[in-house]
C-alpha cells in the first residue's frame, strides 16, 4: 500500500533572503522535490542544492500545482515555492484545488499532509517601506484581468474607493495592459481628495528597489509596471517626513 507524502506550499518573501522565514527554511530542508518558477530558485540556491528541482515557466502555474500534487500523492516530500506569501495571489489555493480534484477522482488515495507556510507579502513589505499606510482597514486589488473579468475588478475598485478603504493595487500594469491603472485613478479621484497620499514601491527588498511618494492627482505620472505595488491612502492618511501615516485614531496628548 502506498503512503501519502507531504506537501508544503511556502512563500519566499519579496526577494531578500533575510525575509525568508525560519519555517519556510525548515520546509525546504525537509523536502525532496522543490517546484517553482525558475526565477524563484536563485534566492534559495544553497537550501535546494541536494533536492530535485523542477522549474516551470510563468503561465504554467496549473502544471506546477499538478506536478506537486502528483508527486506528493506518490509519497514524496514536496515543496512548492511562491513569491511573497503563497496564499496572496500565489500558488496555495491552486495546489489545494488540484489536490481536491485528484483525491475526488481517486478517493482511495491517501491524501498528503499539506502545510501552507506564510511569507512576507509585497503588501506588507511595501507598506513598511512607505511608513505605516495600512494601519487601518484596507483592500487589496489586483488589476490583472487575465483570470478575472475587468467589470468585476472595476466594481471592487469602486467599492473600496467609496468605502474609504486604504487600497493596495497589485499588478497595476503589464506590457499589454495600460489603461486599467488610469481608470483606477479616475475612480479614486471621484472619492478622495486630490492630495491624498499614494506610495509606489518597485522591486521591494531587491537590489533595484525604488520608493516613490505622490498623490491621487499625480499617481499616473511616475512609471508603474508589474513589479510595482501601489498604496492609496484613505481620507485620513497624511505624509510625515515623506512617510505615509494612516492614523489608527488614538488621541495623542500634547507634550507637557
Ligand atoms: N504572492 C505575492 C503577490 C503576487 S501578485 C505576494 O504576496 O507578494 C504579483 C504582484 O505583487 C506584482 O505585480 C506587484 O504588484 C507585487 N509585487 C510582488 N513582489 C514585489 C516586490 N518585490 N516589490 C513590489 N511589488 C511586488
Amino acid at each position: 500500500m502506498s503512503t501519502a507524502g507531504s506537501l508544503y506550499v511556502i512563500g519566499l518573501g519579496p526577494g531578500d533572503p533575510l525575509m525568508l522565514t525560519e519555517q519556510a527554511k525548515i520546509a525546504l530542508r525537509q523536502s525532496q522535490v522543490v517546484i517553482g518558477y525558475q526565477g524563484y530558485f536563485t534566492g534559495v540556491q544553497d537550501l535546494v542544492q541536494d533536492k530535485e528541482c523542477i522549474a516551470l515557466p510563468l503561465t504554467q502555474e496549473t502544471q506546477r500545482a499538478q506536478v506537486a500534487a502528483d508527486r506528493a500523492l506518490q509519497g514524496d516530500a514536496v515543496c512548492v515555492i511562491s513569491s511573497g506569501d503563497a496564499g496572496i495571489y500565489g500558488m496555495a489555493s491552486l495546489v489545494l484545488e488540484v489536490l481536491e480534484q485528484r483525491t475526488a477522482c481517486a478517493s482511495a488515495l491517501p491524501c498528503p499532509d499539506v502545510v501552507v507556510v506564510p511569507g512576507i507579502s509585497a503588501v506588507n513589505a511595501c507598506a513598511s517601506l512607505l511608513g505605516a499606510p495600512i494601519a487601518h482597514d484596507f483592500a487589496v486589488i489586483s488589476l490583472s484581468d487575465l483570470l478575472t473579468p475587468w467589470e468585476l475588478i472595476e466594481k471592487r475598485i469602486q467599492a473600496a474607493a467609496e468605502a474609504d478603504f486604504i487600497t493596495v493595487l497589485l499588478n497595476p500594469k503589464s506590457m499589454r495592459r495600460h489603461w486599467q491603472y488610469s481608470r483606477a485613478q479616475d475612480i479614486f479621484a471621484q472619492h478622495r481628495a486630490p492630495e491624498t497620499p499614494v506610495g509606489l514601491v518597485r522591486n521591494a527588498y531587491r537590489s533595484d528597489q525604488s520608493v516613490t511618494t505622490t498623490t491621487v492627482a499625480q499617481m499616473t505620472e511616475p512609471p508603474v509596471d508589474m513589479l510595482t505595488t501601489v498604496i492609496i491612502g484613505n481620507s485620513q492618511t497624511r505624509y510625515w517626513q515623506s512617510r505615509m501615516v494612516t492614523p489608527r485614531g488614538y488621541p495623542i496628548a500634547e507634550t507637557p
